[in-house]
């Protein structure tokens, strides 16, 4: 299993030779890579992996958890950026870092693109959280994380296997103090997370956990992972979650990305309607289980 930190530029030196899985993937998606989510919504329904990446068919609106879920996360990355710099943002600074992500989410979106908001929900009301959940966020034990913040938003990628591109981590925080090298991954819910649904969803993680191996090794410091959970709650809460490495875990997944790989390359992408899904599928008016073409 080897790491490799990502090229940020715009265009890697054309002498590099991609792997060959690299390659394919280049052909379906357009990026040398796989990533987490992708496999994730390719094993949640694949029809919609198709729309989203190797066809990048227009979004019949954006789902207000995705747009508030990314707006509060580039927040919270501005925030660890200016301690970086050794400065510390108040909370109307996180707010503009707020504002200026929502509004690119809206414009990469496309004109016209309208936010779905749920039930008794609008624009205002959603601000209005992100207000009391950037207030939150720095009265916790988040806003002066374990040690030196050493990677924000860092891109590492992993090989899992010889047939299958490089797996993509954009790993949210990295922190290091003397006892570990810490990864925290930020996610926005409805509610508060128990420890069993903690370890249930660290399948993520854990693949972080391998991509930061090399650099947890060569400090001689163990990884240490973690879920940091804000909640939408009238009152937000925040928690910070441990969940173990499990290596084990990590042989497991690759066997069942092998298989999401192979479905991927061979084009399999039927319809998997299901109404967690389908009810906030912004390519509803497309998909054939729903009349589109
Ligand atoms: S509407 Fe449902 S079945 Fe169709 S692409 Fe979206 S999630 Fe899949």
């Amino acid at each position: 299993m080897t790491t490799m930190l990502v090229d940020r530029r715009a265009s890697a030196p054309a002498s590099v030779p991609q792997r060959p899985p690299n390659q394919t993937a280049m052909q379906i998606t357009g990026r040398p890579y796989v990533s987490y989510s992708q496999l994730s919504l390719m094993r949640s329904c694949p029809k919609k992996f198709e729309f989203q990446y190797v066809l990048n068919a227009p979004k019949d609106f954006l789902p207000v958890s995705l747009v508030y879920g990314g707006s509060l996360h580039a927040s919270l990355e501005s925030f660890y950026r200016a301690r970086l710099e050794g400065l510390t943002l108040s909370a109307d600074e996180m707010k503009i870092a707020y504002q200026l992500a929502w509004q690119e989410n809206l414009e990469q979106a496309g004109e016209g693109v309208p936010v779905k908001y749920g039930a008794k929900e609008d624009e205002a009301a959603v601000h209005a959280l992100a207000d009391r959940t950037i207030a939150a966020f720095l009265e916790s034990p988040l806003a002066t994380p374990k040690g030196n913040v050493i990677g924000i938003e860092e891109e590492l990628r992993i090989v899992l296997h010889s047939d299958l591109p490089d797996v993509l981590a954009r790993v949210d925080l990295v922190t290091s103090s003397d006892a570990a090298l810490y990864v925290t991954d930020f996610k926005t819910s409805r509610s508060k997370w128990t420890p069993e649904k903690a370890q249930e969803s660290s399948e993520q993680l854990q693949i972080y956990a391998s991509a930061a191996a090399d650099m947890a090794e060569q400090m001689a410091l163990p990884v240490k992972l973690a879920f940091a959970i804000l909640t939408k709650a009238k009152s937000p809460k925040v928690q910070i979650l441990p969940v173990p490495t499990d290596p084990d875990r990590i042989a497991a997944m690759t066997e069942s990305t092998v298989q999401t790989w192979s479905a991927i390359v061979a084009g399999n992408f039927y319809a998997a309607p299901h109404p967690m899904n389908c009810s906030t599928c912004p390519y509803r008016s497309r998909c054939s289980a729903f009349g589109g073409k």
